[in-house]
C-alpha cells in the first residue's frame, strides 16, 4: 500500500509553491503520510497541497435537444457545453443548477453525474453532468454570442474544440442506443 511506502526520490514531488500566499514566506517541504513531501509555511502552519481545481460541464437536454453556446473568447470555432467552477460551500450539483441558471436563464431538474475528467495542464477536474430541461425561456448574457438547441445527433459537428465536451456527448449518444 502507498502509505507505506518508503520515501525516495520519486514519491518526493517537485514543490511547486516556494512562497506561502498567506505571510508570503518562504516554504519548506513537510512530510505527509498521504501526499509524500509538500510545501509548507511554518509560521502559518499551513500545507499547500497540489491540488486541482474543481469545474462542472453539463449537458441539458430537452427531448432530441441539447443547449449549446458560443463565446469566441474561450473557443474560436466551436461550441461548449455549459460549464462554470464550483464555489466554496456549494456542492457540484448546486455549481450545475446555478451556472445553467445564470448562463442561459433556464430552470433544469434530474441532474445525473456520468464522470470526471482532468485537464493537468489548466490544474482542472471537470466534474460532467446531464441534465433536463424543466422550465424558462433562454436568455442569452452580452458575454454569450450564441445560445441555444441543437440536435444531440448533429452537436459532435459544432464542438469540435471542447474536448470535454464532446466526451459527454459521446457518452449520450452511447446511452441513447
Ligand atoms: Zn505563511
Amino acid at each position: 500500500m502507498y502509505h507505506f511506502l518508503v520515501i525516495n526520490n520519486d514519491t518526493i514531488k517537485i514543490m511547486k509553491f516556494k512562497y506561502c500566499p498567506i505571510c508570503g514566506g518562504k516554504l519548506v517541504e513537510k512530510y505527509s503520510w498521504d501526499e509524500g513531501g509538500v510545501p509548507y509555511c511554518e509560521k502559518d502552519d499551513k500545507m499547500f497541497f497540489d491540488v486541482a481545481k474543481p469545474c462542472i460541464v453539463v449537458a441539458v437536454i430537452k427531448n432530441d435537444e441539447v443547449l449549446l453556446l458560443k463565446q469566441s473568447y474561450i473557443y474560436k470555432d466551436s461550441k461548449v457545453l455549459i460549464s462554470g467552477y464550483i464555489s466554496n460551500g456549494e456542492s457540484a450539483e448546486e455549481t450545475v443548477a446555478r451556472e445553467v441558471l445564470e448562463e442561459t436563464g433556464i430552470e433544469i431538474n434530474d441532474i445525473r453525474y456520468l464522470g470526471s475528467e482532468s485537464i493537468e495542464s489548466k490544474e482542472l477536474i471537470m466534474l460532467t453532468f446531464v441534465a433536463n430541461y424543466h422550465n424558462g425561456e433562454i436568455k442569452k448574457s452580452s458575454e454569450v454570442e450564441e445560445l441555444g438547441w441543437v440536435k444531440i445527433e448533429s452537436a459532435l459537428d459544432e464542438m469540435k474544440e471542447d474536448i470535454i465536451g464532446r466526451n459527454v456527448i459521446k457518452k449520450l449518444l452511447s446511452m441513447r442506443k
